[in-house]
């Protein structure tokens, strides 16, 4: 007889969700939970302190009761620049018109108005571009001084209060982090948040500077919204825990079609140094306010799973939009039948990517070959710092990664992962007690039933970070 088949198993690619007003109870949330979301993101761009720790609460509460670990990721706003205010709130532009930025807390007018941020101007030189309202507005430099720049209009018909502003071609000499972004990480921190995100990323050192003050509380993720970061890319990738293609305001900063390309070599970056990647913005952009994406958006998110991305993510869909936790349920559909697809499997297994010289990698690859052969049910890693983990997820393996881990904030962690099933247990002390644990926790949640295979990596002694050095196959009672 054969056995009822299997529950079907999560999709390997994961999904972030944005919480803000349209998804603040706990019915809300956990609709988005039940949909397909792995991640829940906190914007410290919008909201009060109370928001967010009154969201984080809920979802420890969530986790809590579903027995699920979820990651919370705290993206903080970094140096968003923005225009000061004008006196009738706004005024008309006109391409070919001079108009002035400068220091002066006066409000604007038709000829000029503030920019609150001495750094930009030490840096402009002439020529340079100033993009406003998210690139609504474009001005050229024609000349400037440590106080003032005088630009022409290129494009662009109107201006308003607080708008955004991006200098592209420029290194702005900023840390990434303000002293908002000072108190916001200090908030996150203190409330337990598992990975943090900096904006705005330039430089290798701006993840190094703010690596410093997480001291290892949470992991860091580097958002790559500026040319500069894209420049640098495999520096930052090595310096970051994770990254993040910030779509929004990368199309900002650089032309529409140099994104996808970058989209491309961000991913693949992260992916050979074996680093979580979250593809975001604008994916099912018009699920804010209608039932059903446009195809355009539909393919958007399938092309991220087709690149091996970890995740993609929503915005303003599950903060503020009418159909939170249908777009969930769209991008997981999406996400499901990308990863059915014959050619996306083809893809993955023949990706081959660069091993480094450790026991690490040694087993893990071994371990996905082994799994290919046997058609195991599942790869299950015992890890105490999530590295053997992630190098497992970074072979893109056909089997799902379970993640067995004493550690709450490590089994938090890699649930942003490519195909990792994260489980808090107790460590291991023996092989018995590793076969025993990885076939009860495997037939618990799911993933196989009697007679399957497992193939299980562990490091021995066990409960030793960083000693990978075993690989078990194991056979389900
Ligand atoms: P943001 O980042 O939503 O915080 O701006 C994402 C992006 O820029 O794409
Ligand atoms: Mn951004």
């Amino acid at each position: 007889m054969t056995p009822p088949p299997l529950p079907r198993l999560p999709s390997q690619t994961k999904i972030v969700a944005t919480l803000g007003p349209a998804s603040s109870s706990p019915e809300a949330l956990r609709a988005l939970f039940e949909a397909g979301a792995d991640v829940f993101r906190l914007n410290f761009s919008h909201g009060a302190h109370e928001d967010h720790r009154q969201r984080h609460a809920m979802i420890r509460a969530l986790e809590k009761e579903s027995g699920k670990p979820i990651a919370v990721l705290a993206d903080l706003q970094g140096p968003k620049l923005r225009v000061g205010t004008f006196a009738n709130g706004g005024i008309a532009l006109k391409a070919g018109q001079k108009f002035r930025l400068d220091l002066s807390k006066e409000p604007g007018d038709a000829t000029r108005v503030g920019l609150p941020h001495p750094e930009i101007f030490s840096a402009l030189t002439p020529e340079a571009e100033l993009l406003m309202d998210d690139g609504k507005v474009r001005l050229r430099v024609e000349k400037c001084g440590k106080d003032f720049a005088d630009a022409v209009v290129e494009a662009g018909t109107a201006l308003s209060d607080r708008k955004g502003v991006n200098v592209p071609g420029v290194i702005l000499p900023l840390s990434a982090l303000t002293p908002k972004d000072r108190t916001d990480l200090e908030v996150a921190l203190d409330m337990g948040a598992d990975w943090i995100a900096l904006s705005f990323v330039q430089r290798p050192e701006d993840v190094t500077e703010a690596r410093k003050l997480i001291g290892g509380k949470a992991a860091l993720l580097a958002k790559i919204e500026k040319p500069s970061a894209v420049q640098h890319l495999q520096k930052i990738v090595e310096a970051a825990d994770g990254l993040m293609v910030a779509r929004g305001d990368l199309g900002v900063e650089m032309p529409p079609e140099d994104v996808p390309p970058a989209q491309k070599r961000i991913v693949l970056e992260a992916r050979v140094q074996g680093k979580p990647v979250i593809v975001a913005t604008q994916m099912l952009e018009s699920m804010i306010s209608a039932p059903t994406p446009t195809r355009a958006e539909a393919s958007d998110v399938a092309t991220a799973v087709y690149d091996g991305a970890d995740a993609v993510m929503l915005s303003a869909e599950t903060a503020t939009g009418s159909y939170a936790a249908e777009a969930v349920a769209m991008m997981d559909r999406i996400i499901s039948r990308a990863e059915a697809d014959g050619a996306y499997r083809a893809q993955m297994s023949a990706w081959n990517p660069p091993l480094q010289h450790t026991g690490a990698d040694a087993i893990t690859a071994a371990a996905r070959q082994v799994a290919d052969t046997l058609e195991a049910a599942a790869i299950v890693t015992f890890t105490t710092s999530g590295f053997t983990t992630e190098r497992a997820a970074r072979e893109r393996p056909h089997a799902p990664v379970l993640c067995l881990t004493a550690r709450e904030q490590t089994a938090r962690r890699l649930a942003l992962s490519y195909g990792v099933y994260p489980v808090f247990t107790q460590d291991a002390t023996s092989f018995a007690e590793m076969e025993e644990l990885s076939c009860r926790v495997a037939a618990a949640h799911g993933f196989a039933r009697k007679g399957d295979h497992l193939v299980i990596t562990a490091g021995v002694p066990f409960g030793t970070p960083g000693s990978t050095n075993v690989l078990r196959v194991a056979r389900m009672p």
